[in-house]
């Protein structure tokens, strides 16, 4: 057996260099042993984190942040199911859970468009401090992922950067739930990264305090927007399937379009508009969806900069007009912005079943079924509501990605086309790819097999026996 190695990738940003210098090679102490490791503890990562552990294995989950959740927590991405209506056919398991478990710590309220809750954002950083202490889960938060441990072709566990420096933490099996594929990506498995000027557009979020709630509620009853409006709105400008058109849609545009023709916000700022979330009787006005900042490269840190910045100036210009004409926004303030950007599209990785558009259109059915999601698409320009009970089933081999043993990858970086990825990003479906990899990791173990060996029959009775959907 050869001896466990890191593996060194090069720069990925395509800034030009201004020269190179040589870092001395190092001993990086081993802090950490563990059955699974979970690297990334958004949806996909805390479901990933959960099942392993419920299904009987020693569990540690890595994240950069000091918080659980991913972009719900960090972004301030509060809608987790806002398609659902009265013929959608749910996932159920742990994407169901964590809205369940949020409403039962009165961390989530009803949402404005759909049967679901809005989820509180700075609430739910409990609730899965909650959910990992029950599970077990070993969490090591403050922790960035940095390299491989690789053993041949096999991942062997991870290096960390943080305020103590490096360290090692040895894994049996790993799960990349970065969104980015940062594992996957430097350990090898090839990636593809959509071309920046195609990425789907960065969003700084943000929260608002001091709403005269009734005021803006009969606002909004009065000039009622639906999904129909956000056409021919900058950059939203979608396909629907029709049905959508008339529901309603808390969707925000005139009072942007407004503020540039009389002058309040520049007039460059045209893709202003988008979606509010909740309206909170203590004048909150939550997950305020409206910048995006297109051309934005979520690996490349100073297209993040540029971002972050040009999202914070254009928030400004949005609560500006927010204030200006928005019945009941009138003393509004910035309550907070996410505490990142928020990154759509960055890597996807080559998995050994790649989803297609025609999957997720055409209800794609699989013997390897680790869970479905209902017929929802949002992004590149398509909105396809799940209203008529039809859904899509998930494969295990979309988690099993080519060239790499030990390692599998859920959530928004799993493999699949642009359309595809529009259903599959969202956060109930990255929860449910976390479920199948965590259970399908963990059950590899019990059987002493390898991650392509398992029996996949064994993970489905596993995942029905936590309540997940197959078919
Ligand atoms: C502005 C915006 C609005 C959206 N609106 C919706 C919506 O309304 N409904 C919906 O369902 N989806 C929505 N989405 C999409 C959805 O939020 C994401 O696709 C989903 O959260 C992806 O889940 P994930 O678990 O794969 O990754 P993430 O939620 O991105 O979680 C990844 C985690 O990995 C951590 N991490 C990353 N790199 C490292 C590293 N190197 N080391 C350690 N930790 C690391 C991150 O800090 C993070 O906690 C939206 C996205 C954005 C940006």
């Amino acid at each position: 057996m050869s001896e466990p190695t890191t593996r060194i990738t090069p720069r990925t940003s395509r800034r030009p260099t201004i020269g190179t210098i040589t870092e001395p090679a190092r001993t990086v102490d081993v802090v950490h042993e563990t059955d699974v490791l979970v690297v990334g503890s958004g949806p996909a990562g805390l479901a990933a984190a959960l099942a392993a552990a419920r299904h009987g294995v020693e569990v540690t989950l890595v994240e950069r942040f000091g918080c659980l959740g991913g972009n719900i927590t960090t972004v301030g991405v509060e809608g987790m199911a806002w398609y659902r209506h009265e013929h959608t056919v749910e996932a159920n398991g742990l994407a169901r859970e964590f809205e369940d478990r949020a409403f039962a710590m009165g961390a989530a309220v009803p949402e404005s468009q759909s049967s679901s809750y809005e989820i509180d954002a700075e609430g739910f950083k409990v609730v899965a401090d909650v959910l990992v202490q029950e599970a077990g889960v070993h969490t090591m938060l403050h922790r960035t992922f940095v390299a491989p441990i690789v053993d041949g072709d096999a991942v062997a566990g991870i290096v960390t950067e943080s305020k103590a420096g490096r360290e090692a933490i040895r894994a049996r099996r790993v799960i990349d739930a970065t969104g980015d594929a940062d594992v996957a990506h430097r350990a090898g498995v090839p990636t593809h990264l959509t071309p920046r000027e195609q990425m789907m557009a960065v969003s700084v979020m943000f929260h608002l305090a001091g709403v005269d709630k009734r005021r803006f509620v009969e606002g909004i009853a009065a000039d009622p927007q639906t999904y129909a409006d956000w056409s021919g709105n900058g950059e939203w400008d979608i396909e629907t399937s029709g049905k959508e058109d008339e529901m309603f849609s808390p969707f925000l545009h005139k009072p942007f379009r407004r503020a540039i023709e009389e002058g309040l916000i520049p007039p460059d700022l045209t893709t202003i508009a988008g979606t509010w979330g909740a309206v909170h009787d203590s004048g909150e006005l939550t997950y305020m969806n409206l910048v995006h900042v297109a051309g934005i490269d979520g690996t490349d840190p100073d297209d993040l900069t540029r971002g972050e910045i040009e999202g914070r100036r254009q928030a400004m210009h949005a609560l500006d007009a927010l204030r200006a004409y928005t019945p009941g926004c009138e003393s509004a303030r910035l309550r907070n912005f996410g505490m990142t950007l928020g990154v759509r599209d960055t890597r996807k990785v080559a998995s050994r079943y790649d989803m297609t558009e025609r999957d997720v259109r055409d209800q794609g059915r699989f013997d390897d079924s680790i869970g479905i999601f209902p017929e929802f698409i949002d992004g590149y320009g398509i909105l396809i509501l799940p209203t008529t009970g039809r859904y899509f089933q998930l494969p295990y081999r979309n988690v099993l990605p080519h060239g790499v043993r030990n390692l599998l990858v859920a959530g928004r970086s799993s493999g699949g086309d642009r359309v595809s990825h529009a259903a599959t990003r969202n956060m109930a479906c990255c929860a449910v790819l976390g479920q199948g990899a965590g259970v399908a990791a963990a059950q590899s173990l019990h059987d002493g097999c390898e991650l392509d060996e398992v029996r996949v029959e064994r993970v489905q009775a596993e995942l029905v026996r936590q309540g997940v959907r197959l078919h």
